[in-house]
Order: structure tokens, then sequence, then C-alpha cells
């Protein structure tokens, strides 16, 4: 792929992340997903190498770079058939969120362990009732009159917290119950008592689970909210959710590029007429050439979106990360698609390993945000349209 936007410094951690993830490969993710095990030796060897926290502040053991190297670590290691989604919520929201509005305390507790891996954070914000719709979140955090909170409410499809030591919660104060969304967000250790989480059985083939989460008057120290509580708002929110869905785009293009690789090492080489391998057919070989455009142009929107993030312009990202998550998804879904299709019967065996990829591929188009909310919000922030709800 053609990396012209890049400097040498990008180039080079494209290579050198390449090559870790090639070093561990599909085999070894899909291996451990049949097991239903976490890659905790990939995780691990990436942390020790600067990997997970590449965005995050030198001062706490990060990179002290930004979302462009971050999307590059993910993008990097989904193409080589070996991505990690945690990359998406440990180091790209919350490590985001505490390293921007954090107290010093949540900082040195949680960011040097979230750079190198040996600390990993989930994030909830996806209720059974609210969906899309995260104004409608009823998660409630009250005074516990002893300087603390007590927090109760349910959330689902929340990936990882078997293997987070804490998840990031966003809920609501309970002044601002009735009104528009005031969010706050608190650290949630795993074993704090009323705080349970069960797996939901997905169609998936991955190592990262879904859990529903309830949280049943959970009783959280004043230091678990994220910053201040005059602080607590939508800019807290935003500030992890443009890396968010840079990190979607990052994950769907990683996925992309790898089906179309494997479909075109097989087209190159399969033949099943007199001397021409079925690549040269230009029914198998455009929709190809027709993935990798598309593919190329959701990674230049994404690293739009991550340099108005690295850039500090919250507002101007929200369109971009919006706009290269849709792309990435788009472009990822057919990618896989064209992929398994070129295999033939092969691309439906496991040997291949390419048909797990079609639910993978879809988890894109309606994580972390559908392809219909950033529809709407291109439709209403952008164009200018009014609402129909
Ligand atoms: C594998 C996976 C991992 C996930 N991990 C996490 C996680 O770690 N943390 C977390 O908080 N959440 C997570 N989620 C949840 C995810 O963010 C939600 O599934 C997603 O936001 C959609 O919400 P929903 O499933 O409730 O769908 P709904 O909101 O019920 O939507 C259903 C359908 O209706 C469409 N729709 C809804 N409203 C509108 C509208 N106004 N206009 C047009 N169409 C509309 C949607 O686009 C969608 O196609 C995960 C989900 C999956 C599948």
């Amino acid at each position: 792929m053609s990396t012209v936007l890049e400097t040498e410094e990008h180039k080079a951690l494209r290579a050198a992340v390449a090559a870790l993830g090639t070093r561990f490969g599909r085999d070894y993710t899909t291996a451990l997903a049949r097991k239903g095990e976490h890659p905790r030796e990939l995780w691990d060897e990436a942390g020790k190498l600067g990997y997970l926290g590449v965005n995050l502040p030198e001062e706490y053991g990060g990179g002290g770079c930004g979302m462009a190297e971050l999307s590059i670590v993910l993008e990097e290691l989904g193409a080589a058939g070996s991505p990690l989604l945690m990359l998406v919520v440990s180091p790209a929201i919350c490590g985001t969120v505490i390293a921007r509005f954090g107290t010093e305390a949540q900082k040195r507790a949680w960011l040097p362990g979230l750079s190198d891996g040996s600390l990993t954070m989930s994030f909830g914000i996806t209720e059974p009732d609210a969906g899309s719709n995260s104004h409608r979140i009823t998660t409630t955090a009250r005074h516990d009159g002893e300087g603390g909170w007590i927090l109760s409410g349910r959330k689902v499809f929340i990936s990882g917290v078997d293997i987070s030591d804490a998840t990031l919660i966003v809920g609501r104060t309970e002044d601002a119950k009735s009104g528009k969304l005031k969010p706050c967000l608190f650290i949630v250790p795993r074993d704090a008592p009323g705080f349970t989480h069960t797996p939901i059985e997905m169609e998936l083939q991955a190592a990262e689970k879904q859990f529903e989460l309830v949280l049943d008057d959970v009783r959280l120290p004043a230091g678990a909210l994220v910053g201040e509580e005059a602080d607590t708002g939508l800019l807290q929110l935003f500030a992890g959710l443009n890396p968010e869905r840079i990190m979607g785009a990052a994950f769907a293009i990683g996925m992309g590029r790898h089906a179309v690789g494997r479909a075109v090492e097989y087209a190159r080489t399969r033949t099943v007429w007199k001397g021409a391998p079925i690549g040269s057919h230009q029914a198998i070989a455009h929709p190809l050439a027709q993935a990798h455009i598309e593919l190329e142009l959701a990674r230049l929107m994404m690293q739009k979106a991550a340099k108005l993030v690295d850039d500090g312009d919250d507002i101007g990202a929200g369109e971009a990360a919006n706009m290269a998550k849709y792309a990435a998804a788009e472009a990822c879904v057919r990618a896989v698609d064209q992929a398994v299709h070129t295999l033939g019967g092969n691309g439906l065996t496991r040997e291949y390993g390419l048909a797990s990829l079609i639910t993978a591929a879809r988890v894109s188009r309606i994580a972390p945000v559908s392809r219909e909310m950033i529809l709407n919000y291109v439709s209403h922030q952008t164009l200018g349209l009014p609402k129909s709800y």
C-alpha cells in the first residue's frame, strides 16, 4: 500500500509492526479464538516494544505520539492477520480520556500500565434500552454521602471485560437524569462488589468476548470519577470517541487488507483453465483492484482524522473520524466478501480460514457506531438536513 503521506518514522513503525504481526499471524489468532483465549503473548510483546501505548504521554510511560501512530499499529497487526481489538478500547479510548481529563493520581495509576500492556481497560457505553441512542443511557451515579459514589445500571456488548483490570463506564449523575446527556465516566475495577459480567454468546470467531454488565449499587471511591465532577461532560466523552472511530477504521482496513492479500496470493496461482490463473480473469481481478482502491481511500480519511485529533481539533476530527470509520467498514465488508468468493469453495473451508472474516467484517459496520448513525451525523452536521428522530 502507498504510504506517501507518512513520515520516515511512520514507515519504520509500519514495517516493524508488520514484522511482529507476521511472526504471530492468522493461524495464531484463529487457534486462540477457537479455544476462547486472549492473544496474551502478542499483547505482551507489543507492549514491551512500546506499540500499545505509542499514543500516550511520555512522562507516563507512553510513546508520546498520537492516533496516527496507534492506528498504524492496529492496521498492520490486522493486515498480518493478528489484530488486537483491545487496542481500540484500552489505549485509544480509555488511555486518551485519562491522559486528557484524569486526575494526576489516575494518570499515575493507569497510564504506565496501559502503555506497557500490564494493565488493560475496557469501555462500556452501550446499554440494552439505549443502543445507538446514547442520550438515553440510564446508568446513574449518586453520591454515597461519604464523598464516594454509588453506580447502578446495565451495559451490553462490552468487549474484553474478563481480561480487563477495570472498565471505564459511561454513566450520568442523578441530577442530569431528565436533561440532556451529561456523561460522567467512572473507572470500575473488575472485582468491585456488585459489578458482574456475563458473556454474551456471539457468532464471532474472535479472541475477545462481549459481556453483559450489571452494576448493582456499586460503591466507588471519589477517585473513581474521571476528572473533577464540575468538569464532567460531553468533551470528555468526545475525547475518547474520535480515537475509537479512528481505531474502528484501522481495524477494518487491516482486516480488509489481510483478506485482499490472501485472495491475491490465491488468484495468482490457482489455475483451472489452460495456463491462465483465475487472477487473470477480470471478473476476479477487478473486484480485488476495487477493494484495494477503497481500502486506500478509507485510509486517507483515517489519516486525516488522526492528524486532526493529534493537532487537538476534536470538533473538526468528529466528521473525519466518522467518515473514516464509515468508509473503512464498507471497504472491509466488500473486500472480505470478494476475497472469500475468489477462493471458491476453499473460501468457506476451515483450512483457509477466511469465511469467519465475513461476520468479523460485519462488526465494523455496527460497532463502535453503526453505518446509519454515521449517515445521520453527516446528514445533520455536515449537510444541515433536518432530523427524523
Ligand atoms: C463485537 C461487538 C463489540 C462491541 N464492543 C463494545 C464495547 O466494547 N463497548 C461498548 O460500549 N459497546 C460495544 N459494542 C456495542 C456497539 O457499539 C453497538 O452494538 C452499536 O452502537 C449499535 O447499537 P445496538 O446494537 O443497540 O443497535 P441499535 O441501536 O438497536 O440499532 C439497530 C439498527 O438500527 C439502526 N438505527 C438505530 N437508530 C437509527 C436511526 N436513528 N436512523 C437510522 N438507523 C438507525 C442501526 O444503525 C442498526 O442498524 C460492541 C458491539 C459488537 C457487535
